[in-house]
């Protein structure tokens, strides 16, 4: 008998007629089932939320914080039992998925501990024009409303932790809603937020099937924000159906690793090959190309390649650094842009092997801009290598691409480093260092087809809030 969990919908754990079967992408095994919610449900979710609103709002920061550090505390305690079921439900190392539980942890306790130090601010017309001295602007922070939190498959506890403690901590309501594929480990999380012994209605999960429910509860005009990270195709669907309210979108990627000839190339070769392959490359800000100066490019790769060779692929429950990648869909998406770029001639450095979903390391040295592997997001562990000849021809790849996530520069030369950042169009540049995101506490943005709004703590809680101003005209 597989467990059967439930939505956590206006304070009490509930059903919907039909249900979702989750299956371990590594070994097939059912996982459980989950509700398949209906639009009746999603409404129930909706004016649940809408109801606990005001309450909610009316809370101090301090109060709302008490909630926010006795979920963290519940996540510190059942991480290694959350951890456990995100291992199997996304094939994650079950190391890296209890550390994506800690750091939720982490997270929320630090928004509740960011949040109690926010304020408004108070304005003096007279700062900027004498004849309005006598007018003072009082500024505050109101929440939005009803937010909707949807977090992706990679990093379903995570991404979702980081979007509903800022959520509440301004003083919103929330509705949660996991991947289909990170359903369980989303509800394990909501487990932790239902303890904490927020009002009822405060905080609310979804789970259902996309073509059933994904438009419907984004369109939905209960919802005033919408905090989404995933696929870029999904999010520029929900910026179409948001209209005229806010958003936050984190998209995908295509980062570039840039090593100049001057550059610590063990430093390089170590961020590369962890940045390119971590939880199989299934990373928004994974390394997915490497664009190097010709002159060190075969010192770098013989360095990459050492790196590639101590990988461990294998099962989710190992240490594996490759585990099977989220769904057929996915490795036979990698496994056509690895046949096209060998058609096209770019030079395989590791042997092609795929057993099920599971895609071993592939790096490729040669690859050129005609090749699909240059510009798409593979999800996948593959890393092409660009050999290019000078800074500008750099740059000009890096930008071209239809993403602006995040860029590494790799030399020892900082100022040149800055110069390069200044014109690398991208949210974040990472000097000697591999693309990732945090610590959490620092903003983390993509722009162009990488998403709209600025994440990390402070901006997180900020984004969701907005400005009211109320001028005083003393007479
Ligand atoms: P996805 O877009 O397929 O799904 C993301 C979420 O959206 C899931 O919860 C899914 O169920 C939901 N969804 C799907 N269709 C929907 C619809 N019509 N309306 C509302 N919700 C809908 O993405 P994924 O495969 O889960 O994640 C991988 C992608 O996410 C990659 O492109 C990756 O780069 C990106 N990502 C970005 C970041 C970032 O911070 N920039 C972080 C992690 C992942």
């Amino acid at each position: 008998m597989t467990k059967h969990y439930l939505n956590y919908v206006n304070g009490e754990w509930k059903d919907s007629d039909e249900s979702i079967e989750i299956f371990n992408p590594a070994t097939g095994e059912s996982l459980g089932t989950v509700p398949a919610m209906s639009h009746e449900d999603v409404d129930e979710v909706y004016a649940a939320a809408k109801k606990a609103f005001p309450a909610w709002r009316a809370l101090s920061y301090v109060e709302r914080a008490k909630y926010l550090e006795k979920a963290a505390d519940i996540l510190y305690r059942d991480a290694e039992e959350i951890g456990s079921t995100l291992s199997k439900e996304i094939a994650k190392g079950l190391k890296s998925a209890v550390g994506e539980v800690v750091r939720t942890a982490e997270i929320v306790d630090y928004t509740a501990k960011v949040g109690v130090t926010l304020n408004g601010e108070v304005m003096e017309g007279g700062d900027f024009d004498p004849a309005s001295r006598n007018k003072i602007a009082i500024v505050r922070h109101e929440p939005v409303g009803l937010v909707l939190a949807i977090s992706p498959f990679n990093y379903p506890v995570n991404l979702a932790g980081s979007k509903i403690a800022p959520a509440l901590m301004g003083g919103n309501v929330v509705a949660f809603k996991p991947p289909t594929q990170g359903s369980i480990s989303g509800l394990l999380l909501a487990k932790a937020f239902a303890e904490s012994g927020l009002p009822a209605g405060v905080f609310n999960t979804i789970t259902g099937r996309g073509r059933v429910i994904g438009d419907y509860i984004v369109e939905h005009p209960a919802v005033n924000f919408i905090n989404f990270t995933g696929s870029t195709a999904v999010g520029k669907n929900i910026g179409k159906l948001a209209g005229m309210r806010p958003i936050m979108l984190e998209l995908g990627g295509k980062d570039a690793a840039i090593v100049l000839e001057d550059a610590d190339l063990d430093l390089a070769a170590k961020n590369i090959v962890a940045g390119a392959f971590g939880y199989s490359g299934q990373r928004c800000t994974a390394v997915k190309r490497v664009l190097v100066m010709d002159s060190v490019a075969d010192e770098l790769i013989a360095k990459i390649m050492d790196g590639v060779k101590q990988l461990k692929v294998g099962m989710p429950e190992t240490s594996a650094d490759i585990t099977p990648l989220i769904n057929t869909r996915s490795a036979d998406y990698v496994q056509g842009l690895i046949e096209e770029a060998e058609e096209k001639g770019a030079q395989a450095l590791t042997e092609f092997k795929r057993e099920g979903n599971l895609i071993h390391p592939m790096v490729f040295d040669k690859v050129t801009t005609d090749m699909r592997l240059a510009w798409e997001e593979p999800f996948g562990p593959v890393l092409p290598i660009i050999r290019v000849d000078s800074v500008d021809q750099a740059v000009e790849i890096a930008n071209k691409s239809e993403y602006g996530l995040q860029s590494s520069v790799f030399t020892r030369n900082v100022q040149r480093a800055f110069g390069i950042a200044e014109k690398l169009e991208v949210g974040t540049v990472h000097i000697n260092n591999k693309t990732q995101r945090g610590p959490d506490n620092f903003p983390f943005l993509g722009v162009k087809g990488s998403g709209a709004g600025v994440q990390g703590v402070k901006y997180s809680i900020m984004a969701m809030t907005k400005v009211k101003s109320t001028v005083l005209n003393i007479q």
